[in-house]
C-alpha cells in the first residue's frame, strides 16, 4: 500500500508525524500534492484548548496550496500540474444556502480540518489530499505556491473590507492587526479606502499594519481609539469599523468609533454574552454586518494578488518542515512571539531560506 506523510492532531499540544495511506480520487475528485498549508488561528485555539470544532485523530489545516496530481473520472475544469489553492467548504451544492450562493453556510457542508460541519473532514497538513474538484481554485502562473497558501484568510479579509456599503474613499477602522485585520488592512487599500486606521496592543503589530496600509496605527495602552477616530474624522467617526479581534469590548468600540448610517463589520469571533442597548444602535442606524469566512470572493482576492495589487511576502515569518509542524505552532503558542503567518512547507522547497526555521 503506498503511504503518505501527515501531520495528525491528536488533542491539545499534541500533533505527530503519522503515515497513512495514500488516496485516489473518485468521480469528480481531484488528488492535490500539497505545496504549503499556513496555521490559521483557528489550528492554533485547537492546539491550545480542546473543541468541539476539532475532535481527534484529525488532520488539521485548511490554508493551503498545491499542485493538481491525480485526476478522478469527469473532472475537466482542472488539468494535471495545474497550481491550486482551496475554497475549504465541501458544501452539498443542492439547499436553500447553497443554491442562493451562501455555501460558506451550508448545513450539509464538511469543512477542511475540522469538525465543524456534518461530520469531521482531514485538512492539509499532509503530502496529499483528495478534494472534490468543485472546492479548488486555480493560481494564476504570477502567483507563487507560497503566497498561494494565503489565499484563504485573505479572501476573509477582503470580503470584510468590502462587505456591506463599501465606497472608495471611505475612512475604515480596524479593531485588531492579527492576520486577519493585516489581511483586511491590505484588501482595504487594493480597494482604493481613503484613511485607514488600525488599533492593537501589539506595537510589533502595529508597525507591521503601518507598513502594509494603515495610514493611522492606534496602540490602545496608549491612546484613545475614540478619540483618535473623532481627531482624524473631523468628529464624525469612521464610515466603516472592522471587528477583527475576539475582545468583547472592541464590539462597543466599534459602534462608538462609526458615524451614523455606517457599517460596522463583525469578523472577529467573539465568542462571549456581551450586553448593549439596541437604541444605540437603531437610533443612529448603524448597519451591523455579520462576515462569516466567504464564498466567491477568493477569486477576485486571487486576482487581486495576480494584479500585483496586494503583496503577501510581509505576511509571512516563519516557514517550516513538515516534521516540525509541531514547532510551527510551539513558535506560535509561545507567549509575546513576533509571528504574523506560519507556513508548514510540505516538500522543503523554502529550506535554506531566510524565513525557513529547522
Ligand atoms: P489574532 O488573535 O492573531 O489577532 C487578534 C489581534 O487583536 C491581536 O493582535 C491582539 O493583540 C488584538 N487585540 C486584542 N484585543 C484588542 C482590542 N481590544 N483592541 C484592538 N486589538 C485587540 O487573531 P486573527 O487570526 O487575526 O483573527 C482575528 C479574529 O477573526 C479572531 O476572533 C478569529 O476567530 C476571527 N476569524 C474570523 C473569520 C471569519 O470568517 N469571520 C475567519 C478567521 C478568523
Ligand atoms: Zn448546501
Amino acid at each position: 500500500m503506498e503511504k503518505m506523510k501527515v501531520l495528525v492532531y491528536h488533542g491539545p499540544g499534541r500533533l505527530e508525524v503519522e503515515q497513512w495511506e495514500l488516496p485516489h480520487p473518485g468521480p469528480g475528485e481531484v488528488r492535490v500534492k500539497i505545496q504549503y498549508c499556513a496555521v490559521c488561528g483557528s489550528d492554533l485555539g485547537a492546539y491550545k484548548n480542546a473543541s468541539d470544532r476539532f475532535r481527534p485523530p484529525l488532520i488539521l489545516g485548511h490554508e493551503f496550496s498545491g499542485i493538481v496530481d491525480e485526476l478522478g473520472e469527469g473532472v475537466d475544469t482542472l488539468r494535471l500540474g495545474q497550481h491550486v489553492c482551496g475554497n475549504p467548504p465541501i458544501y452539498c451544492g443542492k439547499c436553500w444556502y447553497c443554491r442562493h450562493g451562501h455555501y460558506n453556510i451550508c448545513p450539509n457542508r464538511l469543512s477542511l480540518g475540522n469538525s465543524v460541519g456534518v461530520d469531521k473532514c482531514n485538512g492539509t497538513f499532509a503530502e496529499y489530499i483528495v478534494l472534490p474538484a468543485f472546492t479548488l481554485v486555480p493560481l494564476p502562473d504570477n502567483v507563487n505556491l507560497l503566497h498561494g497558501s494565503l489565499m484563504e484568510p485573505l479572501a476573509v479579509g477582503y470580503h470584510a473590507a468590502q462587505n456591506g456599503n463599501f465606497q472608495k474613499g471611505e475612512t475604515v477602522t480596524v479593531i485588531g492587526a492579527g492576520p486577519i485585520g493585516l489581511m483586511t488592512i491590505l484588501s482595504l487599500r487594493a480597494l482604493g479606502a481613503g484613511k485607514i486606521l488600525c488599533s492593537d496592543l501589539s506595537e510589533a503589530r502595529l508597525q507591521l499594519a503601518a507598513q502594509l496600509g494603515a495610514h493611522v496605527p492606534v496602540n490602545i495602552k496608549e491612546q484613545d481609539l475614540l478619540e483618535v477616530v473623532r481627531r482624524e474624522t473631523d468628529g464624525l467617526g469612521s464610515d466603516r469599523t472592522i471587528i477583527c479581534t475576539d475582545a468583547p469590548s472592541s464590539f462597543y468600540q466599534a459602534i462608538a468609533a462609526t458615524r451614523s448610517c455606517g457599517d460596522v463589520v463583525l469578523v472577529g469571533m467573539i465568542q462571549s454574552k456581551i450586553e448593549f442597548c439596541p437604541m444605540d444602535i437603531f437610533g443612529r442606524d448603524i448597519n451591523i454586518i455579520s462576515s462569516y469566512t466567504f464564498t466567491d470572493e477568493i477569486l477576485e482576492a486571487v486576482e487581486m494578488v495576480s494584479q500585483g495589487k496586494i503583496p503577501l511576502e510581509p505576511m509571512i515569518s516563519s516557514i517550516y518542515s513538515l516534521d516540525h509542524g509541531k514547532a510551527a505552532f510551539d513558535a506560535l503558542a509561545a507567549p509575546g512571539n513576533k509571528e504574523v503567518k506560519v507556513v508548514v512547507d510540505i516538500w522543503g522547497n523554502q529550506k535554506g531560506t531566510a524565513k525557513w526555521r529547522e
